[in-house]
């Protein structure tokens, strides 16, 4: 007997049963975390076309790509993270991932093999759902550090900071590098530097997730702030980077996991063992979609367009926001809908309860996971002003 008992239904996946289930034309579905048009279409990005047209037009060969990717496209994504002038790039390990979930289990997975300390990482609570499954299934220890405040529907960042503190000397925390998921809500950059001392002053090693650069405020640079300055600081951090929000590259799975290595000789031994730990899990990546982003970070014209792309996404989800919250004013809504616009990224905490998230998708063909979060990629200039109505009437 191979099975004991079925898996348990993953409750994203449960809603996109029940929304396709309802017959209701003007159904409104808030749970998925791709970014959806103003018609509310998947979107391919006109910059991904053009690269994607260039990389077949160069009738490339289909050999595989080493253990590490494509070494053009670490390279460029290296840079991007870490910025171009970054002295942590002549360190820096890095291979391409499937996408950021496979960075994630890499680095998972070499912290099992090699940190020195405790094999147990902090996440935030609450954290993208799996992140926890990733790390554990890796060998890792999972705890939880003070994130959320429903109280304010803001940063509990006397907790964070205090939970940093708390935890024994050395450990392991993973942070989101910006427009944290699920509650997008992210640290200011004094908070984070707050946080810095205190990692730093407790001897801890961070780990970054980084799912959406660009996404969060549009601007590539300004949601690096919390990587670049940690790595400023001097601590040598990890980081799993994803392709699929921000190029729009999702089944593409473009993604790559770095290490920060102390010296040019550590950074040789490091290489060495991430090859000997991707090779049995899967050899070498896929190479298409980390050729479109290849071309479009190391091509000038194409990345300048992408940068446009990626703001105006951004954008758009800004927008909608900021109309979310004015639909729900004009109603008459006496609650302060404030979080809805200070919130970043494709998500966001409404503070509903899961009560009234059930009353949404029962009553009002509107749903969305229990814990309140709804993407605001699904919000459009036409279903905007329906669900200000849902949300009026299940919450007042
Ligand atoms: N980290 C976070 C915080 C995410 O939200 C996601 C995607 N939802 C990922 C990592 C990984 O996504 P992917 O594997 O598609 O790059």
């Amino acid at each position: 007997m191979l099975l004991t008992a079925p898996g348990a239904q993953q409750a994203i996946l449960g809603i996109t049963e029940a929304f396709k289930a309802d017959s209701f034309p003007k159904k409104i579905n808030l749970g998925v975390g791709a970014y959806r048009d103003d018609k509310g279409k998947p979107y391919v990005l006109p910059s991904v076309l053009k690269a994607e047209e260039k990389v077949i037009a160069s009738r490339l060969n289909k050999e595989y790509a080493g253990i590490t990717g494509v070494p053009e496209f670490t390279k460029a994504a290296a840079v991007l993270a870490y910025g171009k002038d970054s002295p942590a790039l002549d360190r820096l390990a890095i291979t391409q991932s499937i996408s950021g979930t496979g960075a994630l289990r890499i680095g998972a997975a070499f912290l099992e093999r090699f940190y020195p300390g405790a094999k147990k990482i902090y996440v935030p609570n609450p954290s993208w759902a799996n992140h926890g499954a990733v790390f554990k299934d890796a060998g890792l220890e999972v705890d939880k550090y003070r994130y959320y405040n429903k109280d304010t529907i803001g940063l509990d960042f006397e907790g964070l900071l205090a939970d940093v503190k708390a935890a024994p000397k050395e450990s392991i925390f993973l942070f989101h590098a910006c427009a944290h998921n699920p509650t997008g809500i992210d640290p200011t950059p004094e908070q984070w530097q707050q946080i810095e001392a205190a990692v730093k002053a407790n001897g801890h090693y961070c780990f970054f997730d980084m799912a959406y650069q660009g996404f969060a405020s549009g601007d590539i640079n300004k949601d690096a702030y919390a990587v670049r300055y940690f790595v400023e600081k001097g601590h040598n951090i990890c980081l799993a980077q994803s392709f699929a929000k921000n190029m729009g590259l999702y089944g593409e799975r473009v993604g790559a996991f770095s290490i920060l290595t102390e010296s040019a000789e550590e950074k040789k031994r490091v290489d060495s063992q991430v090859k000997i730990l991707v090779r049995p899990l899967y050899s070498n990546p896929p190479i298409h979609g980390a050729r479109i982003a290849s071309e479009i970070l190391n091509s000038p014209a194409l990345y300048d367009q992408w940068l446009v792309e990626v703001k105006e996404m951004a954008d758009r989800i800004i927008t909608m926001r900021a109309l979310l919250k004015d639909n729900l004013e004009k109603l008459g809504s006496k609650h302060d809908w404030s979080h809805i616009t200070s919130q970043i990224g494709m998500f966001a905490y409404t503070g509903l309860t899961p009560e009234q998230m059930d009353k949404l998708a029962r009553e009002h063909s509107v749903y969305a996971t229990k814990d309140g979060r709804i993407s605001v990629a699904g919000i459009t200039s036409e279903n905007v002003g329906r669900l200000a109505e849902a949300i009026f009437k299940v919450k007042g």
